[in-house]
């Protein structure tokens, strides 16, 4: 863990231009915006942004996601612009800066977060870090006053997904998932199929997301239990939300479940869910095998979607040789940022409200429960 930094460029920067002009003499005006940490800490509630301008969005860890996916993402969309980082790795400041033009008082430490609140080119803080720490990020976020972008998995336990579904409602501030399948169109002609049952009432739903790597190493958050490693969490949770919106309904129980674990955290786990009009629907997920899709059987027919959760060629098809479509030329998680900014700008509802990720830790808590006890776990 690097949170530990005190000392940044920007701090240090900062520094340098108080000390010069002997501001660094005065207690309580080194913080940003003239204010100190502490008065920045009581935030205002975020204030309603202007329609038509970008929202300013941080970043909050800078790891592989953030770095190949997001940041890349972020320069295509239409309401966001990349205007701060927020790091425990000061290391990274300067590559982030050149490359994406960051000024110097947009640069934060997981020690001086608090400070944001002062500024007013940040409207939300996307939350990319390990899975356990999510919750923790998450609030601080929002008790800063800006609107909260968090990965999936949303946390570890549903308790943590409430507490920071309650510190946004506290503190007025939005909250979406990063589920980006939610914003990619093939999945969203699927779950129009299954709103108008198209072909008759669901019979059988299965869902698979898995990618034939090696086991996750134990130094590394992904092969560590508490920090929520391993292939249910990481992988499974697409699964678990595609049987959501494959089926549009919550399972009422987990019949059964299996994992597979090497080390402390499953490599492969499979589960079988119960729903209240009797269907059961079948979950995979591994990180060791191939395999990817959502399929729906109905009674007059079926549709899929195959690859269920890659970064690109989601394809969806029907029994009757319909593709669903249509294609995208941009990446998925440009259009995922501009739709939650839009629902900030417009006031909203987010496709992936806080509620819908801890509805998906409670089923993964439960999966977990029933693959430990070999019993039927309710949810
Ligand atoms: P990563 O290991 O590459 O990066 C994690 C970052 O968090 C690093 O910069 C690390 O320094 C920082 N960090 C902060 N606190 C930490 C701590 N206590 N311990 C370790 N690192 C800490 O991971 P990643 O692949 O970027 O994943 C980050 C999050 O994004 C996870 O929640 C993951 O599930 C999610 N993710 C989502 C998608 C998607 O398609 N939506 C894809 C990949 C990852």
């Amino acid at each position: 863990m690097k949170e530990t930094i005190t000392t940044t460029r920007r701090r240090f920067l900062r520094q340098s231009a108080a000390a010069a002009t002997g501001l660094l003499l005065a207690p309580g005006i080194i913080g940003c915006g003239g204010k100190s940490a502490a008065t920045a800490t009581a935030a205002a509630p975020a204030s309603a942004p202007e329609k038509n301008r970008k929202l300013g969005i941080a970043l909050l860890g800078l790891g592989s996601y953030a770095k190949g996916q997001i940041a890349p993402s972020l320069q295509f969309t239409q309401h966001c612009q990349l205007a701060g980082i927020i790091t425990g790795s000061p290391e990274k400041i300067p590559e982030w800066q050149s490359s994406y033009g960051i000024k110097d008082e947009n640069v934060y430490t997981y020690d001086n977060l608090e400070e944001i609140a002062d500024n007013p080119e940040i409207d939300v803080i996307y939350v990319i870090t390990p899975t356990a720490t999510h919750k923790d990020f998450a609030v601080r976020a929002a008790k800063a006053g800006k609107h909260v972008w968090c990965e999936k998995p949303m946390a570890m336990t549903p308790q943590d997904c409430q507490a920071i579904i309650d510190a946004c409602a506290e503190n007025n501030v939005r909250l979406s998932i990063g589920y980006r399948m939610l914003h990619e169109p093939n999945t969203q002609s699927l779950i129009e199929l299954t709103k108008q049952q198209a072909y008759g009432k669901i019979t059988e739903a299965t869902a698979e997301a898995g990618y034939a790597g090696s086991d996750p190493p134990t130094d590394y958050w992904r092969g560590q239990r508490a920090m929520g490693g391993g292939a249910l969490y990481d992988m499974g949770v697409y699964t678990v939300n595609g049987l959501r919106y494959g089926t549009q309904m919550s399972p009422l129980a987990v019949l059964e479940a299996r994992q597979e674990r090497p080390t402390e955290v499953d490599v492969t786990t499979e589960y079988v869910l119960e729903y209240a009009n009797g269907l059961r629907a079948r979950g995979w997920t591994s990180v060791v095998e191939d395999n990817n899709r959502l399929r729906i059987e109905a009674e007059r027919g079926w549709y899929e979607l195959s690859p269920l959760q890659s970064y690109g060629g989601v394809k969806g098809e029907t029994s009757d040789g319909k593709l669903l479509g249509p294609a995208i030329s941009g990446k998925q998680q440009t259009l995922q940022m501009d739709n939650d900014a839009l629902a900030i700008l417009n006031d909203s509802p987010v496709r992936a409200p806080g509620s819908m990720g801890k509805d998906d830790i409670r089923v993964i808590r439960a999966v977990i429960e029933s693959a430990e006890t070999g019993k039927r776990v309710v949810i």
